[in-house]
């Protein structure tokens, strides 16, 4: 192999690089981006930069030194056998590094709307948080919650518009516990509310009803960014279908990140994650498996998310099950949720504001071993001990 194309200058893609000069690669790679930007974190951008503390999250890695070739501001187009076919040209490969993520959906309706996928995206919507400034922000998903924490510290005066009962809805069935968070930090909440149209001076509800806003911020979820591959010889479904080994049905092209939908072993099913920790972990052993070696990628997702002065943390992955609470929400500081099978192994857990419960069950869900529920439930009990 002589050279690798990487298509996605996110974490993702860089962090494939690194790992194919780690596996000994030798050769040429080139890394298309989209973006006019080196390779940079996301999580800071609904945090840090967002709140002003930080004006860039440009992820430290030394790409000299990693002797890549650049095609920045290149979008990938198609792909046919051995050739991506790009904006700025086509590019022969042997290996093929698919990394491009996740794009944000839009809403319907002739307003402006935010969106925070981007660096551009987030300095884009920081210069217009100002005190007093009406912000509507729809959906509260991780993206919502976290654009309205920042937003409601800038003083504006914020709404959150949410089509499902609680926060949170889509992936975790503790939503209500987060409910009061957004009243504490002076953030209206609007559950069971659907919105028609954005519009220039708000939004407008499918019943008719009408919200006021200088800002509409649009955080409803992302859709995996592979239309590219359209046509081509890789597989699509929610993503790129890959293999446990990260590998796709078409020679030497493996893919990563947020963009892919793996075999996962542990769970027995298809997972496609759109979190940090499966962007920087899945690139090694992509990278192993263009280098012909067997490597399998089997993770306990992992991700986090900081929200209303909360740091909230899940490990694993729920589905169905039985519940168990760690400590009480409307009484404790911090508490838990654990999900557990029939025969009481921990499949998943969830932390507020615990993070020792979240490291003790991310391996409590990796060893498999059983528990006592008993102690479970008992939040003076160290999950260790369980
Ligand atoms: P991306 O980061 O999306 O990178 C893909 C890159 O590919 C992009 O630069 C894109 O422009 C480019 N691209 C797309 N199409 C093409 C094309 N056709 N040709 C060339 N380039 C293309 N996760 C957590 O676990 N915790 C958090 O707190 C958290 N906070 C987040 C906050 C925000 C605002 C966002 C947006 C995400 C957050 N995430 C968080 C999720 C995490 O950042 C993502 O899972 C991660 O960025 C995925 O990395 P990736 O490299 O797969 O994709």
């Amino acid at each position: 192999m002589d050279h690798v194309v990487v298509v996605g200058a996110g974490l993702a893609g860089i962090r494939s690089i690194e790992a194919l000069r780690a596996h000994g690669f030798a050769g040429r790679i080139t890394l298309v981006g989209e973006e006019n930007h080196r390779p940079y974190d996301r999580p800071p951008l609904s945090k840090a930069v967002l709140l002003g503390a930080a004006d860039s999250s440009v992820v430290d890695s030394d790409l000299d030194a990693l002797d890549v070739t650049l095609r920045l501001g290149a979008a990938a187009k198609g792909l046919r056998e051995g050739v991506v076919e790009t904006t700025d040209g086509e590019l022969q490969f042997d290996g093929l590094v698919v990394a491009t993520g996740a794009a944000p959906i839009r809403l319907r309706g002739e307003g402006h709307q935010h969106v925070l996928r981007t660096i551009d995206d987030a300095l884009a919507l920081r210069a217009k948080l100002l005190p007093e400034t009406r912000v509507a922000i729809v959906g509260a998903g991780w993206i919502g919650a976290e654009v309205a924490t920042a937003a409601a510290r800038a003083g504006c005066q914020v709404t959150v518009v949410e089509a499902d009962d609680a926060p949170l809805a889509n992936a975790l069935p503790v939503g209500a516990y987060m409910i009061p968070w957004y009243a504490e930090a002076g953030v209206e909440l609007r559950l069971g509310t659907k919105v028609g149209t954005v519009d220039p001076d708000g939004l407008t509800l499918l019943d008719g009803d009408r919200i006021a806003a200088d800002v509409v911020v649009t955080g409803v979820g992302v859709r995996p960014a592979v239309a590219w591959l359209d046509g081509s010889d890789v597989e699509l479904d929610n993503g790129v279908l890959v293999d446990e080994h990260l590998r796709t049905f078409a020679p030497n092209v493996v893919a990563v990140g947020d963009c892919a939908n793996w075999w996962s072993r542990r769970f027995r099913r298809r997972m496609r994650i759109e979190h940090w920790d499966n962007a920087l972990n899945g690139p090694d052993v992509a990278a192993a498996t263009l280098m012909g070696e067997s490597a399998i990628y089997d993770p306990v997702p992992y991700f986090w998310s900081e929200q209303f002065n909360h740091m909230v943390q899940y490990a694993g992955h729920h589905d169905g099950g039985r519940m168990v609470m760690r400590g009480d929400p409307e009484r404790d500081a911090g508490w838990s949720v654990c999900w557990l099978t029939d025969d009481d192994r921990l499949t998943a857990i969830l932390t507020v504001d615990r993070p020792r419960d979240l490291l003790q069950g991310r391996r409590l869900v990796e060893s498999r071993q059983r528990i006592d529920a008993v102690r479970l439930a008992d939040p003076g009990v160290t999950l260790r001990d369980c």
